[in-house]
């Protein structure tokens, strides 16, 4: 148990990340009534800001839960008993799909690779050529608990070609990784905004094409009147103007200000930042005499650095420690494996936050009885941030 009741000082995890201050206004600005046009004005800009930063003409909904609602959503508007899935499950959100998709009654083909590893497009290929029925394939895009990317534009490449309809967990990479829903023809995406787009937790941002739509409308188990279900926003929300259930007006004004703070800065600006901010981070890394966890670095994500751990230390001991003595809060493994992670999103995938995860993780492991060297990875963090300067 912490021995004070405050937050720490500097907050470094893998989501939810620090919020800026425009964010935090936005969010207390006034709760209005869901139906006064001000306010269904607000929520109509909403769906274009979300399009704009996933950069899609697909339709957009946004579900007034924590992206797990919009994942478990996905999941029961697609499946019908017995239909086909190809899932790639190389981490614990990956897992989680497959065990949802089962639970509805799909027939899952899983893609497995260790939790420090992440499938090739040759390994998916080869899955997808031997299961051509499946209608729609699964994967998340950056497996946070891992630290790892997939390689999403190559997937997306492989179910155009043999029809599938993709399913993308896009939560831990809007904003911070390379996303192009439309040129690598993605169909159902759900991200989040309390990851690199620096907003709160509390809304699923998802994004669907026609051929989503397609395999939703043929679902006869897809829920309707239901808090899971897709449909209801499109046919009541999209087409109707009217709003199933009541939306979160804090939440709503809070996503507003961190859409629109990130698509001021650019979405691709926002990505390399996120890139330079992971490369200062593993170079530091790498420089102290740690391990990455990923076994290839580059299947390393830009959003969050997962570092394995020396032996005899687990992630609770070093995360709390480093709290506790630090005030940094980095985050633990999630079931993953022995490991930390230092988060780069939003906000902290700037300046010297990864200087301070680095120094904070070295000296805490130092402190725990493991020699690391501080002082070369600093330098060599520092190094490559001078090199690459991102204020
Ligand atoms: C954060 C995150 C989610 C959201 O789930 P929580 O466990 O509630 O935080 C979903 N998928 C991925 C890949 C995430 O990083």
């Amino acid at each position: 148990m912490p021995t004070s009741n405050k937050f720490p000082a500097f907050t470094l995890a893998a989501g939810p990340t620090t919020v800026s201050a425009r964010v935090l206004a936005a969010q207390g600005s006034p709760v209005s009534y869901h139906y006064d046009p001000v306010f269904l004005d607000r929520f109509r800009t909403l769906g274009e800001l979300v399009g704009q930063v996933y950069g899609t003409d697909n339709d957009i909904i946004l579900l007034q839960g924590e992206a797990v609602l919009g994942l478990e959503a996905a999941v029961v508007n697609v499946v019908r008993p017995g239909m086909k899935v190809i899932n790639i499950a190389n981490g614990p959100y990956g897992k989680g799909m497959g065990y949802w998709l089962a639970g509805h009654g799909a027939k899952v083909i899983e893609v497995e690779t260790g939790f420090r590893e992440v499938p090739t497009p040759e390994m998916i290929e080869e899955i997808a050529s031997a299961h051509p029925d499946a209608e729609a394939l699964a994967v998340v895009h950056v497996e946070t608990p891992c630290g790892t990317v997939a390689p999403l534009k190559e997937i997306g490449e492989i179910c155009r070609k043999y029809g599938f309809v993709s399913i993308v967990d896009a939560v831990a990479s809007i904003g911070g990784v390379e996303l192009r829903p439309d040129e690598w023809g993605l169909d159902i995406c759900v991200a989040a905004p309390q990851k690199c787009l620096g907003g709160p937790s509390g809304m699923s941002l998802i994004a669907v094409s026609q051929a989503g739509w397609d395999l939703i409308e043929k679902n006869p188990d897809a829920p309707r009147d239901s808090f899971l279900s897709i449909l209801d926003w499109k046919t009541k929300w999209l087409e109707g103007n009217k709003f199933p259930y009541t939306p979160s007006v804090s939440d709503v004004n809070g996503v507003i200000a961190a859409c629109e703070q990130i698509l001021e800065e650019g979405v691709d600006a926002a990505v390399s930042r996120h890139a330079r901010t992971a490369e200062v981070c593993r170079a530091g890394v790498l420089a102290m005499g740690l391990e990455l966890w990923p076994l290839d670095s580059a299947t390393a994500a830009n959003s969050v650095t997962a570092v394995k751990l020396p032996d005899g230390l687990n992630d609770a001991q070093v995360r709390d420690h480093i709290r506790e003595r630090y005030g940094v809060m980095i985050s633990g493994a999630l079931g993953a494996g022995d490991l930390v992670r230092i988060g780069h999103m939003g906000e902290t995938a700037r300046s010297l936050h990864p200087i301070i995860g680095l120094s904070a993780l070295g000296q805490g492991l130092r402190d725990l009885g493991h020699d690391v060297d501080i002082g070369i990875g600093i330098e060599v963090a520092m190094k490559a941030l001078s090199d690459s300067p991102n204020p």
